[in-house]
């Protein structure tokens, strides 16, 4: 299995690092974060070693949204959640701290105090449009 060296997340797949380990299957392997947004927060990530999204195999992928899936559901059922956010940070910039692929599974409650740094507000309906053009397949 493809690994970096001084990856954290790549011992803790090699159990070489402890982690409370929830789920896991041929390609993924699902933990409890350590320092958790709410509780249940949880991370799930590639086995193989993938810096970001960017890099990350397609079958890798896949695995890792369905494993976050299956997380949500049963944080549903058995936390009592009432919503939950995926969260993959993908950069420095967009806050990636562990350059290990990973998507971040929050459970949200009612009364929870998670605040992400985003309050939507209406945007310029001709840059959005310009944006749309740049990005369109
Ligand atoms: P990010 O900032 O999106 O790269 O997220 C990295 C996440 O990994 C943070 O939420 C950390 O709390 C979490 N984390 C870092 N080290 C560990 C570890 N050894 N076990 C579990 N979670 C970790
Ligand atoms: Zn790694």
């Amino acid at each position: 299995m493809a690994t970096a060296d001084d990856c954290i997340f790549c011992k803790i797949a090699a159990g070489e690092l402890p982690a409370t380990i929830i789920d896991e299957d041929e390609r993924t392997l699902a933990f409890m974060d350590i320092a958790p947004a709410t509780p249940g927060h949880a991370l799930v990530i590639p086995r193989r070693h993938s810096r970001d999204l960017l890099e990350i195999g397609a079958e890798d992928l896949q695995a890792c949204v369905l494993a976050a899936q299956r997380l949500a559901r049963r944080m549903h059922e058995r936390l009592d959640a009432d919503g939950v956010n995926l969260i993959n940070s993908c950069g420095a910039r967009a806050w990636q701290t562990v350059f290990h692929f990973h998507v971040h599974v929050i459970p949200r409650y009612a009364d929870d105090p998670l605040k992400l740094p985003w309050s939507p507000t209406p945007g310029d309906p001709e840059a959005i449009a310009e944006l749309g053009d740049e990005l369109r397949a």
